[in-house]
């Protein structure tokens, strides 16, 4: 991945597997998730793995499995005044079937729209409490005559599983990096298409590399349902947690805002580092936030008993935006232009992981004579370059074996890359070496 042209095409093929997944309907279990995961596994050998209903996750419970073939709203003409086949946010994610008819007052008591924006259609569920609604938009609600309704959700909510997908790339060493996000979202696109896409593709990028070059590290990418997805992969692999020593959920990267990170609990974590020196380097506006325990699936990575050391990047944050949940946030509100830039970060961040490490000075008592090493010569292209040779001062001063290459590329202002390879002739010379 090194030009423009790879980073479009990406950015297009990213666009065209959400296009694919964008018609069907999601929640946290049922036939959505599992159709959407099959597709992806056309393209990364994921596992699938179904948790059975009333299996006990920390103090939660996985509950019915909920599916949904088809709902409307008919008026007395026979006419389908609201229509699932027209949007699946049409009802209520979750709504227990129903098959009567209400006068329309009865029916308002189930409707929910959105009178700021009244041509838009709400995106709710009714998660772990049995009941049924449509959402509609403003302008729909307002055209409803006082009528008898027929109302129908033919929808089935009994024993069955919660689906969530795994992939594991295996590298040296045990130690790993999680990429996590969720995948329980109807037909919306910045939230919450555009992660697993993302994700898709970065995990088809880690395999090609793999192939290549062994990883030092390992990559772990989860597709779960938000919430209970995350809390029930965690109760399942609790034993392992140790080896994550970074990660990221990926959620609302498909948009043209400006980056957000949000820091990991720990707050100073190598993730939190990482993702901080990419954001400086690429020099576009951004933003930095702290941690806080509500938004996605950190809130389960950074409860105190794991206090993983998991971040979450996005570009236009999620409910900062108007198109937050509505139908509003469709394909036409994420573009490929925005999700390359996005595979593109994080493609940085998994760089640094990947190349960072610590060395130890083996000449710490003045400054190495560097010309007696040639190391002018070692140089090559670089020779006479003087951000370069800073690198190799700044390397020799700080590696006294308590910072890493990202410490002393946070710290110098210089660029990740520059000092990497400035280590790496540093290590040649034996002026350093790693510990
Ligand atoms: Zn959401």
């Amino acid at each position: 991945m090194n030009s423009d042209q790879d980073y479009a095409y990406i950015g297009q093929k990213m666009y065209d597997l959400m296009e694919k997944l964008y018609p069907i309907c999601r929640s946290i279990t049922g036939n959505g998730v599992r159709k959407s995961l099959n597709i992806i596994q056309k393209i990364i050998p994921i596992e699938i793995i179904e948790v059975p209903t009333g299996t006990e996750v920390f103090d939660w419970t996985i509950p019915k499995e909920w599916n949904i073939k088809d709902a409307y709203i008919k008026n007395s003409k026979g006419e389908k005044v609201v229509d699932f086949n027209k949007s699946n946010l049409h009802v209520l994610n979750y709504s227990i079937p129903v098959n009567k008819k209400l006068s329309l007052g009865q029916l308002k008591e189930h409707l929910i729209s959105l009178p700021d924006y009244p041509d838009w259609i709400p995106y709710a569920t009714s998660y772990y409490n049995e009941t049924w609604g449509f959402c509609l938009s403003h302008r729909q609600l307002e055209d409803l005559k006082d009528d008898t309704y027929e109302v129908v959700i033919n929808s089935t909510l009994e024993k069955g599983s919660l689906t969530y997908g795994e992939l594991y790339i295996r590298g040296e060493t045990k130690d790993e990096f999680l990429f996590s996000t969720y995948i329980c979202h109807p037909s919306m696109c910045n939230d919450n298409l555009s992660g697993p896409v993302l994700l898709t593709y970065i995990a088809e990028y880690l395999i090609n590399l793999s192939r290549k070059t062994p990883l030092k590290y390992s990559y772990r990418f989860i597709f779960v349902p938000e919430t209970i997805g995350s809390i029930t992969w965690l109760s399942k692999n609790e034993d392992a947690l140790t080896n994550i020593k970074a990660g990221i959920v990926a959620t609302c990267v498909g948009d043209s805002g400006n980056f957000v990170y949000k820091k990991s609990r720990i707050g100073n974590s190598l993730i939190d580092k990482i993702v901080e020196k990419v954001l400086i380097d690429e020099k576009n506006p951004f933003q930095i936030i702290e941690f806080y325990p509500s938004g996605s699936d950190e809130r389960q990575f950074c409860s105190p008993g794991f206090n993983l050391p998991v971040g979450v990047i996005t570009r236009s944050m999620y409910l900062r935006f108007p198109e937050y949940h509505t139908s509003a946030d469709d394909l036409d509100f994420v573009d490929p232009k925005s999700l390359s830039e996005s595979f593109k970060k994080f493609l940085m961040i998994q760089s640094i992981f990947e190349k960072n490490r610590t060395y130890l000075s083996l000449n710490p008592k003045c400054e190495p004579f560097l010309r007696k090493r040639n190391l002018d010569e070692k140089l090559g292209g670089h020779k006479g370059d003087e951000t370069y040779l800073l690198s190799l001062f700044w390397i020799m001063n700080l590696s006294d074996g308590t910072n890493s290459l990202l410490d002393i590329a946070l710290h110098s202002k210089l660029s990740f890359e520059i000092l990497s390879h400035a280590a790496k002739l540093l290590e040649d010379t034996v002026l350093i070496k790693q510990i």
